[in-house]
């Protein structure tokens, strides 16, 4: 199809034209199939990741020296998009290998941790969750107790609850937030990397949730858990917030992770209401003629391109070992948030009572992109972000009415 003869920003190379090729083939073939039955089940999506592991797909963003692609997050949000237009919690499992603690452990961590986990990881063999919010500490996270305390013979040990662990109940360790002795707030505030089977750590809980039933977020107990120097990820420095501004910049990843899942399942939703307005023929003729469908079609399709392009712009913005943007990651996750929201919820409308049918994929596509909107920092915590930064003079770097403000 011809266009003005400009060049498009966003254009894909070879390789992740490729990469998205492979990605659609396995989501189409060994994950599509299998997606209801797991989210009647709630049974971990084994076969997906297992076909995920096969197809290479855990090692998009892992160093190669630890048997990885060491690709970014461009890359990462392709499969991602790829995975969750048929089912977001098989595409959670990738979002944790790529946006989640093995980023940060590559990044941010010590030798023996990265030699530890990173191939583990790359293989599809080692699944790592994360352990940031708790009970009293969600979107004020800087509120959190869990702990290190010195244990007299130079060891630490790590004390708390975390409550929301997306896969924790399949994880092999756990990226555990928690605060080192003396400081408070924001200060002191640090990251351990805990296995899951050492003594004192417990699985006392999975949530069962609205959608994602795949990949729940589970509930986990940790009871005076021994952490050696290699286990530290991130030190907390109780005279200091510049560490948990470290570790608050790295969930950038992570958001744009969780906007490419909303971005997918939306596509997905879109593309079925296209189809079905095409089949359904409703009092002798196809509703596809319908204005007023076609309305709605028009403005899924505004809201979802709109989403794309400012996830595009951050996380080509990362650059290679960069990280996206606070900014444009948080318009990007705030936007894709509130389009998939809007286009799943409209693609059912479309669908009249099969759209609301178990049968049909979109209710699970629904139910899943909802809970994308609270975890990994809410719509609001965005907008927060968003408008905070605005009233400071910080703007877009696409935006030319301002200088944009460093970090
Ligand atoms: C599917 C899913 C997966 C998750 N995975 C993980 C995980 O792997 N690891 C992990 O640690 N956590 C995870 N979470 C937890 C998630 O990060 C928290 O639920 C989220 O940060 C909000 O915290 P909260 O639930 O305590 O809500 P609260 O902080 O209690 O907020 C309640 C409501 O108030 C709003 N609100 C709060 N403060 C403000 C404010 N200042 N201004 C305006 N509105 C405000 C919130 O947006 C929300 O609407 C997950 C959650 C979900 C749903």
């Amino acid at each position: 199809m011809g266009h003005g003869g400009g060049v498009d920003p966003f254009a894909e190379d070879e390789d992740q034209t490729a990469l998205r090729q492979l990605a659609r083939e396995v989501a189409a073939r060994e994950i599509a199939p299998r997606a209801a039955h797991h989210d009647e089940t709630g049974e971990l999506p084994r076969q997906a990741i297992k076909a995920l592991a096969d197809a290479d797909l855990f090692r998009v963003t892992i160093g190669e020296q630890w048997g990885g692609l060491g690709m970014g997050d461009v890359e990462a949000a392709i499969v991602l998009e790829e995975i969750a237009r048929h089912d977001v919690s098989s595409a959670i499992c990738c979002q944790l290998a790529y946006n989640g603690p093995a980023r940060g452990i590559e990044h941010l961590g010590n030798q023996g941790l990265k030699d530890r986990w990173l191939p583990a990881v790359a293989d599809g063999d080692a699944i790592i969750s994360i352990g940031i919010t708790e009970p009293d500490a969600g979107s004020a996270v800087q509120s959190m107790r869990t702990a290190l305390t010195e244990d007299g013979q130079g060891r630490w040990r790590l004390n708390g609850y975390k409550n929301y662990s997306t896969l924790g109940h399949g994880a092999a360790a756990v990226l555990v937030w928690c605060r080192w002795p003396g400081g408070d707030g924001a200060r002191g505030i640090g990251a351990v990397v805990v296995p899951t089977d050492r003594q004192g750590v417990e699985l006392t809980g999975r949530h069962r949730g609205m959608g994602i039933h795949a990949a729940t977020e589970s509930e986990m107990a940790f009871d005076g858990v021994l952490i050696t120097e290699e286990d530290v990820l991130v030190a907390g420095d109780p005279s200091s917030s510049e560490p948990f501004k470290l570790l608050l910049s790295h969930l950038n990843h992570e958001r744009c992770g969780n906007a490419a899942m909303c971005v997918g399942a939306a596509q997905g939703a879109l593309e079925r209401s296209v189809d079905y307005m095409n089949d359904r023929i409703v009092g002798g003729r196809p509703i596809a003629e319908l204005q007023g469908l076609q309305w709605k079609l028009a403005d899924m399709a505004v809201a979802l391109e709109g989403a794309r392009l400012l996830l595009a712009r951050a996380v080509r913005l990362a650059g290679p070992g960069g990280t996206p943007p606070p900014m444009e990651t948080a318009m990007a996750k705030a936007a894709a948030n509130l389009a998939a929201k809007y286009v799943c919820d409209e693609a059912i409308q479309i669908h009249g009572g099969y759209g609301y049918s178990r049968e049909y994929p979109l209710e699970r596509a629904y139910r899943d992109i909802r809970g994308l909107c609270i975890g990994a920092g809410t719509v609001e915590a965005q907008r927060n972000f968003i408008g905070s930064s605005m009233v400071r003079g910080r703007t877009t770097v696409s935006a030319g009415w301002r200088t944009p403000a460093p970090g």
